[in-house]
């Protein structure tokens, strides 16, 4: 596989910005990091309601577009990049899907000139668009003032199923004495997502309502869901797509890759176990999927490369087409992954949410290279903006579960254990005012440590 990013000056652990709060060693958004975003102004009455294209640094939002159309961005070769994006962006309705598009479009090289740009404004020492230069510019927003939007409006989302931890345990509440499927090592198994629910941080998800069946009944009914779950993954954001017709190879995948955001693939487990045989997925999953806000760039993410998963010897070599060739040693990330839970009367005591998981996504048997890889194999044709999320990242401990479904299963034949909060509360699933709250971070010696935000949701009522 070819690296396409290397660590750069950009990763220089020294670095520090004039925006003070992203020197602060426990912040997700160093200047290391400079993740794209998308938000609304609320605060400058002229361009309220105006979603801007943005990157976060610390407890702020540089607003991207404003300030290189103010000519604020760095003087060098750069310029025309950050200026074409900008007014590419502002020149166009619906600014999410061109001006993430047009810098996902860029290639490689001209991304990383941007990615450098940008960093040099927002660097210590230059400090041309702090509000002490341009007083009332509000080229630099603290993030509280903002409202974060989707990153990007995926036209098409597919759900892996990369884990196989994830795959063994929930394989083995269905079938104990052979929970892996025989195909699971050979083929990345997945399924197509629907696109038009996939929501942004903080919005409501209200719980669904659906055909659910009984162990002991004979008929179904039609009522709100009882076994409302969370599944934690990583997202990655389709840059350049491929023809139809035409596949990606595995060399070449990473090309294609935006960036990475927390995915919650929020699902109803007394629906999935009616409906999903035999075409899988559908009515369980497709009510909604939040994302973070943020899509933090391979480019940023490469300090933190790691092996792909240690296949046993005696599990199978990827078959040509999916095999990284030598290049294993890179191919994974090391993303450590977290659930945190707070409840309606968690938050009325103001106790902070409960952590209920913590994971690795270097645990994941395909890499991000092998699921693009394998989607385009066919010829389908991936596009800008779309969605490929992982599948529950689920490590091999049991305090690793990506979701209740695994955290509260205690063996086969066996009760479920609740999960136990707080305030005494107990939980088998979600009920009815829970936030569930995704977090993220990379760390490795020698690097400054960089984080995804948080990917919010809390359960509203089934509406009848
Ligand atoms: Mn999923």
């Amino acid at each position: 596989m070819k690296m396409m990013y290397e660590i750069n000056d950009t990763h220089d652990p020294n670095l520090k910005s004039w925006v003070e709060s992203a020197n602060d060693p426990a912040t997700d958004f160093p200047i290391q990091n400079l993740p794209w975003c998308a938000f609304l102004d609320a605060g400058a009455s002229q361009s309220f309601s105006t979603p801007r294209l943005g990157v976060r640094i610390g407890d702020r939002v540089l607003d991207v577009s404003a300030a290189a159309s103010r000519g604020l961005i760095a003087r060098d070769d750069s310029d025309h990049l950050v200026l074409d994006a900008a007014q590419h962006m502002l020149s166009h309705a619906d600014y999410r899907f061109d001006s993430i598009a047009y810098i996902s479009r860029m290639q490689p090289g001209a991304a990383a000139q941007l990615r450098a740009a940008i960093q040099r404004v927002l660097a210590a020492g230059f400090e041309n668009l702090s509000e002490s230069k341009f007083p009332g510019s509000r080229l630099v927003l603290p993030a509280e003032e903002v409202e974060f939007l989707l990153p990007v409006q995926p036209s098409n989302y597919t759900d892996f199923y990369a884990s196989i931890h994830h795959a063994t345990r929930v394989g083995a509440m269905f079938r104990p004495d052979n929970p892996l499927l025989p195909n699971y090592k050979w083929v990345p198994i997945g399924y197509h997502g629907r696109a038009s629910s996939i929501i942004a941080s903080g919005t409501p998800v209200t719980r669904p309502s659906g055909q659910t069946r009984a162990d002991d009944a004979e008929a179904p009914r039609f009522a709100p869901c009882r076994m409302l779950d969370y599944e934690l993954e990583v997202g990655a954001v389709i840059a350049r797509g491929n023809e139809l017709g035409s596949p990606i190879s595995i060399a070449d995948a990473e090309d294609h890759i935006l960036g990475l955001t927390l995915v919650n693939d929020w699902s109803a487990r007394d629906l999935q176990k009616w409906e999903y045989q035999p075409l899988g997925p559908f009515l369980a999953k497709n009510f909604a999927t939040t994302i973070s806000p943020f899509i933090v760039t391979m480019e940023a993410l490469a300090p933190f490369r790691c092996p792909a998963y240690p296949r046993p010897d005696a599990d199978p070599r990827p078959l040509p087409y999916l095999s990284h060739a030598g290049d294993e040693h890179l191919a994974g990330i090391d993303i450590t992954l977290e659930v945190h839970l707070a409840s309606a009367e968690m938050r009325r005591r103001s106790m902070h949410p409960v952590r209920l998981s913590r994971g690795s996504f270097k645990s994941m048997y395909w890499t991000l290279a092998q699921l693009l890889t394998h989607h385009a194999s066919n010829g389908c044709n991936l596009q800008t903006g779309d969605l490929l999320a992982s599948g529950t990242v689920s490590g091999p401990a049991p305090d690793s579960a990506g979701c209740l479904l695994e955290l509260t299963w205690d063996g086969p034949g066996k009760p479920r254990k609740p999960v136990e909060l707080p305030t005494g509360e107990k939980r088998l699933f979600l009920e009815d005012a829970d936030e569930i709250i995704l977090r993220a971070h990379c760390e490795r010696d020698g690097f400054r440590r960089i984080g995804f935000g948080e990917c919010r949701g809390t359960i509203a009522p089934a509406k009848s």
